[in-house]
């Protein structure tokens, strides 16, 4: 095997803890499920789905069949739903999938009542979002008499604002289509949403980034405490090298040496997900020393100034500063865990 020169190292004990984290906080009548889709948010499906499942979670989530068909075989007892629905050319892939689909629009209601209408299938229906699913209207219309319904949910738009007046408006609407729409389950949360408390969570929540170590809302000292981080990521460093006082290093020639100093080249770049904008802010871990990010990031490569005490030679590991929530900044946390790529070996411990 062609040994790989930068690890995401994965910590499935605080995946876990995550999710039971997120069940606890989801009360004694939901159960926790766990949305896996863009591949468990870049850290791997496969394997995030197999540690969820041993704890205890049954209820899955990808965005499109090709992430379900990515995950098979499936075992009977899990369930897995498809978030984008059907359209005609999915629906092929649909009746051959344990997956079921998750309906967004009265088109695809229509699809599946002829095509399958005694297989399972969720609904999604838009309490003021304004992104995908049926309007209240067309749900309650009669539209869904005959399918075979397990859950009707929504989706916040703001849970991530404790505060907005959006969040209980879309309750509010949600609760009062439950008393409508008959559904095995009923489900409104996310991560974000899971914190907002018991109200939100209904018979099923759908956590995604609290899982994988964001922080729903950064500050939160409770969020902050309970969720531990999973991915953390380690480079090497290529090259370590001289850099004269006044001479400027990488693209663009940004950075210009104050003095005479020492940095190391490390094989990490924005092809990685270590995106540009990280470079304001991130810094490599030489032991416990920092290295801040010195110029422009690469697509490939990015380097670090090695300060007085930093001990680092080519061919080291260095930990790349991973904190989510301290690193996203203008960027999104959910934007520097769907970035990471394929270049790093994914290690789970
Ligand atoms: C992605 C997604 C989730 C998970 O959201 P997080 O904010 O990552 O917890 C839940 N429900 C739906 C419909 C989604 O698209």
């Amino acid at each position: 095997m062609i040994p790989s020169a930068l690890r995401l190292i994965l910590d499935g004990d605080a995946l876990v803890s995550n999710w039971h984290w997120l069940a606890h906080k989801s009360g004694g009548g939901a159960a926790c499920g766990a949305a896996v889709k863009a591949d468990a948010y870049g850290l791997g499906a496969r394997e995030a789905v197999k540690r969820l499942a041993a704890a205890g979670c049954r209820d899955f989530f990808v965005a499109t069949w090709a992430e379900a068909e990515a995950l098979m075989p499936w075992p009977a007892d899990l369930n897995l739903s498809v978030l984008h629905g059907v359209g005609e050319e999915d629906m092929a892939a649909a009746l051959a999938s344990p997956a079921r689909p998750v309906l967004n629009s009265r088109a695809q209601v229509e699809r599946w009542k002829q095509a399958a209408p005694a297989r399972p299938c969720d609904v999604m229906v838009d309490t003021g979002m304004n992104r995908l699913g049926l309007t209240v209207r067309e749900a309650r219309s009669g539209l869904l008499d005959g399918l075979a319904l397990q859950t009707l949910m929504s989706h916040l738009a703001c849970a991530d604002e404790p505060g907005h007046e959006m969040n209980e408006r879309q309750l509010g609407i949600f609760r009062s289509l439950r008393r409508e729409v008959s559904a095995a389950r009923y489900s409104l949360a996310n991560s974000a949403g899971i914190c907002l408390g018991g109200r939100y969570a209904f018979g099923l929540t759908r956590p995604g980034l609290a899982l994988y170590g964001g922080i729903p809302v950064p500050g939160d000292a409770e969020q902050e405490a309970g969720l531990k981080p999973v991915a953390r990521i380690e480079a090497r460093v290529l090259q370590v090298r001289e850099v004269p006082a006044g001479q400027s290093l990488g693209y663009g020639a940004t950075f210009v040496a104050g003095q005479d100093m020492r940095a190391a080249i490390l094989n990490i770049g924005y092809a990685d997900g270590y995106l540009r904008p990280l470079a304001g802010r991130g810094h490599a871990l030489a032991g416990d020393v920092r290295c801040p990010i010195l110029g422009r990031i690469s697509m490939d490569l990015m380097a670090v100034a090695l300060p007085s005490g930093a001990d680092a030679a080519e061919g080291d590991w260095l930990q790349i500063d991973f904190r989510l929530p301290e690193l996203a900044g203008e960027l999104s946390q959910y934007e520097l865990l769907t970035t990471l790529g394929r270049r790093y070996r994914r290690v789970w411990r």
